[in-house]
């Protein structure tokens, strides 16, 4: 069955399976562990909704040769291959091909309402869906109003319903003045509380001080929610040379490591004086490492997230004027890439999520290429597995591990326990992956609004050809996504 991905053309799906969110029961707060009820008989044989069978199905043990079962929405059965599992459609991978499941990305700047001309629901699922990206978890700004209070979750909500094509969650934001909305935020489902500690490069996005900071953490922690921090120190950047232009090394030198280095050791300091949970966003100092490692190790409740061009770029090879690459923190030198992925290799770093933050064309200031003026966010959305899978491989780290840091560890992170594993009790989300498949990236073909990336024209080794989301195949045409809460 290769070949037939929406992502090349959009065709009418050879089958049809009842539409999913007519079935779809509620996520479970319980870890997928125990099988879903039979709806059969017991005299007569079991048919599944679907089944996907193939030589290689990657469930949390690793790799192997499995059927997959499916009803109502919800993975049923995960069985040798040659059980025979019988469903009322079955699909059979090619030799090429690995099920996997759907891929969970917890940094996604979707703009809508606001600023839906960078980015809308429609176009950041569509292309999530088309890179394996099957839960989407969006940021609190950029959109207007950012989602800061109760009311603006519920704008959020109304723009995104019926034109989400995966199933997206949302974080609220912590700005000066706001730590009473943090409460009624958490109870409206939100998956935790986004900071920065520097000019959040919009407006109505002010950051918060260091006090200030320590003090939403401690309220968040009386609700056991999470605070997720961008960590440049405002005061550092303040004392590092400014220059505008076209030069990367001059941008790069704007933005030191000192900065990530010192917010991250108050981030730090915060939650053990609070002993509330924070999460570090985007990563990209690899000199931090030792810092976020010993207070783990001290029992701190501290994760990090990376992304991936921290990983696949680096700072020698950035064109001048190329502001497609400008991003905060900055991409740094091929050296301090390397120890990123030591990072993720000894368990330091949790997860690799997108950071996908699209602006229009003329906002990236490509008349002039000026680093200065040009906004700072990366659009990757659509090929973080390709990306991060070709750079993996060439290190010969498996593809199981790719996919742990970009499906259970975002997760994890959110406690979606139903999402990013393909278990049984869990959603029925897949992405069937080509892993050695060649693909060359043109930005005009990918779905995310603007075209932009610095990825264009690289070579890539894997392919998403098919995404499904709850049992039925995602076609790009009719969204099906829902909305998540947390604590659901
Ligand atoms: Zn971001």
């Amino acid at each position: 069955m290769r070949g037939s991905s929406w992502n090349e053309s959009v065709q009418p799906l050879e089958w049809n399976w009842p539409r999913p969110e007519k079935r779809r029961p509620p996520l479970s707060e319980a870890a997928p562990s125990e099988a879903t009820p039979s709806e059969a008989t017991p005299s007569e044989k079991k048919i599944f909704d679907l089944v996907i069978r193939g030589a290689s199905v990657l469930t949390p043990a690793g790799p192997a040769a499995r059927e997959v079962g499916v009803n109502a929405g919800v993975i049923a059965a995960v069985e040798p291959l040659g059980a025979g599992l019988t469903g009322r459609e079955t699909i059979e991978l090619a030799s090429d091909e690995t099920l996997l499941p759907g891929l969970v990305d917890s940094h996604v700047h979707i703009n809508e309402p606001g600023r839906t001309d960078w980015e809308g629901f429609a176009s950041a699922t569509r292309a999530a869906a088309a890179g394996g990206v099957t839960t989407v978890v969006d940021m609190p700004l950029n959109s207007i109003p950012p989602t800061t209070t109760v009311p603006h979750l519920e704008l959020k909500r109304r723009a995104a319903t019926g034109q989400a094509f995966v199933d997206v969650g949302f974080w609220g934001g912590a700005i000066p003045g706001n730590t009473a909305d943090l409460r009624p935020l958490h109870e409206e489902g939100v998956f935790g509380f986004k900071c920065f500690l520097i000019h959040s490069g919009v407006d109505e996005f002010p950051h918060l001080e260091t006090e200030e900071m320590e003090r939403d953490l401690a309220e968040i922690g009386t609700f056991d929610s999470l605070l997720i921090v961008h960590a440049e120190d405002s005061r550092t950047i303040e004392e590092a040379p400014a220059v505008p232009g076209r030069h990367y090394a001059d941008f790069l030198a704007s933005r030191p490591r000192a900065a990530e280095n010192t917010a991250i050791a108050h981030v730090i300091d915060a939650a053990r004086r609070t002993g509330a949970r924070a999460h570090i966003l985007h990563l990209s100092s690899a000199e931090a490492l030792p810092l976020i490692a010993a207070a783990k190790a001290e029992g701190l409740r501290i994760t990090v997230e990376t992304c991936p061009h921290y990983l696949t770029l680096q700072a020698e090879d950035v064109p001048d004027g190329a502001t497609a690459y400008k991003c905060c923190p900055p991409i740094r030198e091929a050296g301090n890439r390397e120890q990123l992925w030591q990072g993720l290799e000894d368990g330091t770093i949790d997860c690799i999520v997108s950071d996908h933050s699209p602006s229009t064309l003329d906002l990236k200031d490509l008349d002039n290429g000026d680093f200065a003026v040009a906004w700072g966010g990366v659009s990757s959305l659509q090929l973080g597995l390709p990306l991060i899978w070709t750079e993996a491989r060439k290190r010969g780290i498996p593809l199981e591990k790719v996919v742990g840091w970009m499906s259970s560890g975002p997760a994890d992170l959110v406690g979606l326990a139903a999402k990013g594993r393909l278990a049984v009790g869990a959603d029925a989300d897949f992405a069937i992956f080509a892993p050695d498949e060649a693909q060359v990236v043109d930005v005009t073909r990918l779905k995310h609004k603007n075209p932009i990336t610095p990825y264009d024209g690289a070579s890539l080794t894997g392919v998403v050809r098919r995404t499904f989301l709850a049992g039925a195949e995602i076609d790009g045409t009719t969204p099906t996504g829902r909305l998540l809460r947390s604590h659901a």
